[in-house]
C-alpha cells in the first residue's frame, strides 16, 4: 500500500491496482477500487486542479472517444453516455457523486498523478463529493470535486495512526512536486537512492511547514523518510 507522497513506476502502479491502467477515469476496477489518474504537466490533455491548499482536486471528465466521420473531440460536449445509452466514466462518476448528495457514502477515489513518462506519484484516498457540467472553449465539459479523506485504507489497518498525520492530508501543488523531482535529480537528498522515494517536508505541516513552496519540499527514500518521521515523534 503505497503512503501519500510516494513516487512509483508505472509498472508498481499497475500491480498496486491489479490492472492495466491506460485511461485517467477507473470507475471500479475488478478490483472493486476507483482510481484516477491526472496530469498537470504542460502536454496534459485535461485541465486538472489542485485547490483549497492542496485539500481539494477538481478533475475534468474525459472526452467522447476519437472516431472516423465526428468532429475533433475536443469540439463536442463530454457525453454521460454513450450513443447505445450506456454510462460513460463521467456518467459513472457523476451517478456516484449524485447518491453521495442523496444519502451515500462517498465513493473513494484513489489519485495517482504523472511526474514525467513512467513516473507517478500517488497523491493519497480522496472523497467524490460532487460532479457538475461548466461550458469551457464552447463546449460542456464534467468536473468532479474530490476531497482529501483520512480514512484509513481497507486491507490496511496497521498504520492508521501514521496516516492520519497532518502531512498526509494534503497535496503538494504539481508545479512544486515538478520542480523538486527535477531539482533532486530524482534521488534520496541525503544518500542518492532512486527508489522509494518519497516527497518530505523540510519542516512538517505540524509545525507550520508549507507545501507551497518548493523550498520546503525535498525527496528522500523510505529508509530516510523513516528515520525523519522516528525523530519528529
Ligand atoms: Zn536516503
Amino acid at each position: 500500500m503505497f503512503e501519500p507522497g510516494e513516487i512509483i513506476s508505472y509498472l508498481e502502479m499497475c500491480a498496486e491496482e491489479q490492472a492495466s491502467l491506460q485511461r485517467g477515469m477507473n470507475f471500479r476496477l475488478p478490483s472493486g477500487r476507483t482510481v484516477i489518474l491526472m496530469s498537470r504537466r504542460a502536454n496534459a490533455p485535461y485541465v486538472d486542479r489542485i485547490e483549497d491548499e492542496g485539500r481539494t482536486i477538481i478533475y475534468e471528465g474525459h472526452d467522447v472517444p476519437r472516431a472516423p466521420g465526428l468532429r475533433d473531440p475536443k469540439l463536442l460536449d463530454q457525453e454521460a453516455t454513450t450513443p447505445t445509452g450506456t454510462r460513460t466514466q463521467n456518467g459513472l462518476f457523476e451517478r456516484a457523486a449524485r447518491m453521495h448528495h442523496d444519502g451515500d457514502e462517498a465513493e473513494l477515489v484513489r489519485v495517482y498523478e504523472k511526474l514525467r513518462t513512467g513516473i507517478w506519484v500517488f497523491n493519497g484516498t480522496f472523497a467524490l463529493t460532487e460532479a457538475w457540467t461548466e461550458p469551457s472553449g464552447g463546449r460542456r465539459v464534467f468536473k468532479f470535486r474530490l476531497e482529501v479523506t483520512e480514512a484509513p485504507e481497507a486491507e490496511d489497518g496497521v498504520s492508521t495512526a501514521l496516516r492520519s498525520d497532518l502531512e498526509h492530508t494534503r497535496v503538494i501543488p504539481s508545479e512544486v512536486k515538478i520542480t523538486v523531482y527535477q531539482r533532486d535529480r530524482g534521488k534520496c537528498v541525503l544518500c542518492g537512492a532512486t527508489d522509494n522515494l518519497h516527497f518530505d517536508h523540510v519542516l512538517p505541516y505540524s509545525r507550520g511547514g508549507t507545501s507551497l513552496r518548493a523550498e520546503n519540499v525535498q525527496l528522500l527514500c523510505a529508509r530516510h523518510n523513516l528515520a525523519k518521521a522516528a525523530r519528529i515523534e
